[in-house]
Formats: structure tokens, C-alpha cells, sequence
């Protein structure tokens, strides 16, 4: 006889859907189980927790299974809890990442959380598919099952000893495991809030300590037939195209550790423009593109009208950090290449800074920011080393005694929080932790926070294209963009936002807990979850801060811009008369091109202006002097938003809600240079 079995990736909603990909990878967990156990069993999939909750009120599974990510190991852990102790004889199985190395903090893992019955650690799809086999056949008797230790499987059996299976090989032709969107499995999450999610290539050939795969286990990779990846797409494109009809989202992830790095990432692209051609979908994609191989990673951005984000990251440019964290085979002058590439064609490029990796200092952190901004990536994003339980820095940092001196904190995750009533007896409350290294053998905690202050400014005044053209004034003239920045971090103390940066430090400083307990009673409280969904607390704070900032203090950044970028281009020598009106014009077409997006104010913008700004972006001013940028007579022009644009922000805020929370999420994930208005002249 069929049993029951369902499987949850959930995610947290109450504030906004915090994790929006679709659950594919227990999709291919049920897949490969359905199709490789008989009798099949009938394996239902859950992401929302308040379907979950619906389906328990009239049905009990015999065994449930929850993906354990950081993002979602609180919330799965607790529903685990109030199923079992509802249901005693459903058997929970919990898997994923969030896990420790060491067997033996594995074991206070499971005796810190009963209601786990089995873990399974690394690949899920054939220890779960044993598991369930091992389960019908052993007639639910788990602790004989937990006894027989079976692959990937970690357990604490009946008599308290900790129960721990080999570790089963990763699964090498991903032609066993049945499409999760082809066999209709992921259907019903087209519901437009979703995004979907496929995975071309399993593994990293990189051994990077603070990341998941960089454990040799996930080494070698493993490619999904290229008949499967062809015939998802296109199924994914043909819903896809009903989704956005409705007025739902158009976009992709690629879940690839380093996309666009190997041959047969260009076929994929391929499929994937046919699909923009035919279906309209995706008009974005996220997704980690390759480290090295940067041609062919240049070439797949093209192959798909340059919809997806480029990234070269490079997580600090101090050869003394990389080797620390193991991420020696990452070649920077490739990354680099690939940013001056991106240039030549006009398209963008991403790359990423970790603040607080092993032997990190302020300069060091400010320097890989400045050979960033100097090589010329447009985005740079800049984060914080998180400590995630199964990598081997989580190991270095707690399980030895580590030279590099880590002092860590904790703080809620930003937006994964929820208030959820499972019964009329139970609620789970609760949010997740993570752990943040905020001071290090040459980085003090003060010195820490002045870096994340520098990341606010960087984040506001050169990503997304805000001050674009002022930049480009910059790389024209051979001044130092970095210079500018750097510059325009020293006068926000004494300018109109210090304030608000202020304002951002003190929040930094204030989301952070010595004490992981205390943070988890903290969470544990319904009046403080509230503070977090209100968004009086939380949220991801350097965009957080940005979208305050260049929602409501647009203005005030040009001033900013202004007066430091007249200082800089005159310390250089290369300030006239011109240069300043032309800054002028610059200005006023950076603002009037983005204020106000997401306020409903739609209407044209009228202006004068004397340089004509478009010629200037398109042209080099050491082939086009700025004489002749000059009109005649200053020229009427106007600002607009296209009706596709207006339909874009209007999907983008019916997504993701008006408040701050959902600017936050809007600034952080959509390619927001889409929505700035488009210019023509009046006469
Ligand atoms: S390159 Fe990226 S995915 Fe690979 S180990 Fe390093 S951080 Fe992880």
C-alpha cells in the first residue's frame, strides 16, 4: 500500500515571502523517491506554513520531511516539534546544509532537538529515498531502522546512543532523478509570488571555508542532461508566460555555483533566449556566475540579451584573506577582466566583498572595495562573513583554537521571522539566528562598524547606477572614483543624512546579541516578533538604510555629490567653469530620472538643460570635448516612464507590498536601473 509522505521547504510569509524560489530541491527529493520505491509513495510538497497548517487540520502524514537551511531551520524545527507532538507516529526526517561537520557536535544537534527522528546529512535524495524504503519494509519501526545506521543518516536511537551511516557517494548522473517541473510536481507554486528555481550543475570545483561547498565532498560536479535542462525551461516558460499575463513575476534563479563558467552553459543560455523569445520569460536572472572562464561567462550574458547579473566575486582582494579562507584557484585577474569586458559592452557587473574574513583589517577591506570600484564593476555588494554550521570556518572558528582571533555576535535573520497559530493550543514563534563575525585579530568591533558605515555609502552612491553619469564624468577626466567615494564618507558627518547613517550604525550595533540564548527567548516572545513584522526591527539594513535614503533624501545625495566631486576633480587639477556646470546638468538628470519610483509618480518631468547628458554618456569626453556637449541655447527636454516600465514597478510593488520591509526587498533584488525614466527632448 501507498504511504503518505510530504515534504516542506517552508519559508517564512508574514512579513514578506522571505525565501521565493520554488521548492525544487525536495521536488527532486519526491521525484527521485516515487521513482524509485514500490509501491510509489504519494508525496505531497508545502511551502507556505499556512497550507501546512490547513492540511494537518484533516490529514496526518506518516512521514514529513523539512529542508534545513539558516533561512528556515527554526521554523521547520518547530513545526517538526508541534506534528510530533500531535501525531506520535508520523516519523520526522529533517536534512540539508545547516548542519554540523564533526560528528560529535552533530550529536548535540539531535539531542538538542527530539523531535528530529532522522537527519540526513549531504546529498538527500538517495539517503531519504533508503530511508523511506528501509521505514515500509521495517513496518515503521524506527528505532530498529535508526540501529541499522543507514546511509547519510544521523539519529539518536531509543537507548541514547547516537546513531551515525556512512556517508553515501553523491548521485553522478542526474538523469536519476526525474524532473520535479516536467513531472508537474512544482505546479500549483506558479502562484506568481514564487520564483522558479532550476540547477543545471551540482558541485564547485572551489574549496572556499566559509561556504557549504566548499567541503571536498562537493568537489566534482555533476551536470543535468541537456534534453532535461531544454525541456524545463521551456515548460517553465510556457507558465511562466501565464504568471506575468496575471500580473505576477518574470524571473529566474539559476541555483549553479558558477554559471556560465563551462561549454555547456552556453547551450543553456540558448535555451533560455529561446524561451525569452518565445514565452517572454525571464527578463532577470540571479544566479553565481563562474569564477574563471570569464569569455564564456561574458558570452552566456549575451546569448540572453544580458538579463543576467554577471558576478565576478572576489570576497576581498588581499592574497593573505584569500589564502586564509582556501580560495586560492579563484584567478582575480580573470574576475578583473571580466568587469573591464563588461564595460566595453556597456553591461554590467556585480562583484562581492565579505567584511570580516580571516585576517581582514579596515584597509584591507577598503582596499578591495577601491580595486573594485577602480577595474569598474557597477555593483558591488558587501557583506558580512556569516558563520554557517557545516562549513569548515564554522568548524576553525568553534571546534579549534583559531589564530585569526574570530569575536562573533548573533542577530536575527533579516524578514525570516513569523507569529504562526498551528492549533488552537500551539503557536510557533519564532525566528532564525544567524552568527556574524564582527571583530577579528586586526579588525577591532569599533573599526568593524566603520567599515559597514563606508559599505552604506558605497551601496548608495555607486551601485544601482544612482550617480552613473557622475561617474562616468569621473572615469573621463582619469579621476579616482574610489577617491570620490571615499571622499563623500568623509562629509556625510557634517552633511543633512548624518543622521540617518547615524541612524544605521546605531541599528547595526543595536540588532546584535552576545548571547545566543537570549536572542532565542527574545524571539520566543509574540509581542517582539510583532516589533520585527511591523518592521520596528530587522530587515536587511544596509538596503534598509539606501532605500530610505534614496527614497526620501534623493535630493540631499546630489548636494552631497555635488560639493565632493567639485573637491575631488579640483585636487586633481582639472576643475573649470565648465566641469561645474556640466556637473549641474548631470545632476538634475541623475534625480529626475529616479525620483520618486515608488510613489505612484508617474507623471512626466519637464527640465532645461544646457549639456546635452545623453551625448556625454554615450561619448568619451577625451574624443568629445565638453564645448561641444554645449547646446546653443539651453533645451527643453522631459523624464518619463514607459508604459512597460509603469507595469513593472506597478508587478515589482504588487509583489512585494509599499512598506519599508518590501522597498528593502525590492532594492536588494530587482534590477531597479530597469525602472529609472527614460529622457527625450521637447522641441
Ligand atoms: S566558489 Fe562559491 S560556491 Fe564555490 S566554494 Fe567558493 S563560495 Fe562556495
Amino acid at each position: 500500500m501507498s504511504i503518505n509522505v510530504w515534504l516542506c521547504d517552508l519559508t517564512y510569509t508574514q512579513q514578506v515571502i522571505s525565501s521565493e524560489v520554488m521548492p525544487a530541491a525536495v521536488g527532486e527529493i519526491a521525484t527521485y523517491c516515487e521513482s524509485h520505491l514500490s509501491p510509489s509513495p504519494a508525496i505531497r510538497l508545502f511551502k507556505y506554513p499556512e497550507k501546512l497548517i490547513a492540511a494537518l487540520r484533516t490529514a496526518q502524514p506518516q512521514i514529513i520531511g523539512f529542508s534545513n537551511y539558516v533561512w528556515n531551520s527554526q521554523l521547520s524545527y518547530r513545526f517538526a516539534e508541534a506534528i510530533k507532538t500531535k501525531f506520535p507516529r508520523t516519523v520526522v526526517v529533517m536534512g540539508g546544509p545547516n548542519f554540523p561537520l564533526s560528528q560529535e557536535h552533530q550529536e548535540l544537534f539531535l539531542r538538542s532537538r527530539p523531535a528530529i527522528d532522522f537527519f540526513v546529512e549531504k546529498e538527500g535524495e538517495l539517503a531519504f529515498c533508503n530511508l523511506v524504503r528501509r521505514l515500509m519494509e521495517r513496518e515503521f519501526d524506527i528505532d530498529f531502522v535508526k540501529k541499522e545506521k543507514p546511509g547519510n543518516i544521523r539519529a539518536i536511537a531509543a537507548d541514547g546512543t547516537f546513531c551515525a551511516g556512512s556517508i553515501l557517494k553523491r548521485i553522478s548522473d542526474l538523469s536519476e532523478i526525474p524532473s520535479p517541473y516536467l513531472s508537474g510536481k512544482l505546479d500549483e507554486f506558479f502562484d506568481g509570488k514564487l520564483m522558479p528555481i532550476i540547477q543545471t550543475t551540482r558541485g564547485c570545483p572551489f574549496t572556499c571555508t566559509y561556504c557549504i561547498e566548499g567541503n571536498n565532498y562537493y568537489s566534482r560536479k555533476f551536470r543535468k542532461s541537456s534534453e532535461t535542462l531544454h525541456d524545463e525551461i521551456d515548460y517553465i516558460g510556457q507558465k511562466m508566460k501565464r504568471v506575468r499575463d496575471a500580473g505576477g513575476r518574470n524571473d529566474l534563479h539559476i541555483a549553479d555555483s558558477n554559471f556560465g563558467m563551462y561549454k555547456e552553459d552556453v547551450e543553456t543560455s540558448r535555451f533560455i533566449a529561446n524561451s525569452q523569445d518565445r514565452y517572454g520569460w525571464p527578463d532577470y536572472i540571479i544566479c553565481s556566475t563562474g569564477k574563471n572562464q570569464h569569455e564564456r561567462v561574458m558570452d552566456v550574458s549575451k546569448i540572453v540579451r544580458g538579463r543576467i547579473r554577471v558576478s565576478g566575486s572576489v570576497q576581498s582582494t588581499d592574497s593573505n584573506v584569500l589564502e586564509n579562507v582556501r580560495r586560492k584557484n579563484v584567478d582575480l585577474d580573470q574576475i578583473f577582466r571580466l568587469a573591464e569586458d563588461a564595460n566595453k559592452i556597456g553591461a554590467e557587473s556585480h562583484s562581492e566583498v565579505i567584511l570580516g574574513l580571516p585576517g581582514d583589517s579596515v584597509e584591507r577591506h577598503f582596499k578591495s572595495i577601491a580595486d573594485l570600484i577602480d577595474v569598474g564593476f557597477t555593483n558591488i555588494r558587501m557583506y558580512q562573513l556569516i558563520l554557517l554550521m557545516g562549513t569548515p570556518m564554522f568548524a576553525q572558528a568553534h571546534e579549534q583554537k583559531s589564530e585569526f582571533g574570530f569575536g562573533t555576535h548573533f542577530r536575527v535573520i533579516p524578514f525570516d521571522y513569523g507569529d504562526y497559530e498551528f492549533d488552537e493550543n500551539t503557536r510557533i514563534i519564532t525566528a532564525e539566528i544567524e552568527e556574524i563575525v564582527t571583530s577579528l585579530k586586526d579588525l577591532s568591533y569599533d573599526e568593524y562598524f566603520r567599515c559597514r558605515g563606508f559599505d552604506l555609502i558605497v551601496e548608495t552612491f555607486y551601485n544601482q547606477g544612482v550617480f552613473q553619469a557622475l561617474l562616468k564624468l569621473l572615469k573621463d577626466l582619469d579621476v579616482s572614483r574610489f577617491a570620490w567615494i571615499r571622499k563623500v564618507w568623509e562629509s556625510v558627518e557634517r552633511s543633512s543624512i548624518s543622521s540617518t547613517i547615524e541612524a544605521f550604525i546605531a541599528e547595526a550595533k543595536g540588532e546584535l546579541w552576545e548571547s545566543y540564548d537570549d536572542l532565542r527567548r527574545f524571539t520566543s516572545k509574540s509581542e517582539n516578533i510583532a516589533k520585527f513584522l511591523s518592521g520596528e526591527l530587522g530587515g536587511k539594513l544596509i538596503f534598509k538604510y539606501k532605500s530610505i535614503l534614496t527614497n526620501e533624501y534623493l535630493t540631499e545625495l546630489a548636494d552631497i555629490a555635488r560639493d565632493t566631486v567639485i573637491k575631488v576633480i579640483d585636487k586633481d587639477g582639472k576643475l573649470n567653469d565648465q566641469i561645474v556646470a556640466l556637473v549641474e546638468d548631470i545632476l538634475t538628470y541623475e534625480v529626475l530620472r529616479k525620483v520618486n519610483l515608488f510613489k505612484g509618480d508617474y507623471k512626466p518631468k519637464p527640465f532645461t538643460l544646457t549639456y546635452d547628458v545623453e551625448q556625454f554618456l554615450k561619448s568619451d569626453m577625451k574624443k568629445v570635448p565638453i564645448f561641444e556637449l554645449k547646446f546653443s541655447e539651453p533645451k527643453k527636454c522631459r523624464f518619463f516612464l514607459e508604459k512597460e516600465q509603469i507595469d513593472d514597478i506597478e508587478r515589482a510593488l504588487n509583489s512585494y507590498g509599499r512598506d519599508l520591509a518590501a522597498m528593502t526587498k525590492i532594492i536588494s533584488f530587482i534590477r531597479v536601473e530597469n525602472f529609472y525614466r527614460q529622457f527625450d527632448f521637447q522641441d
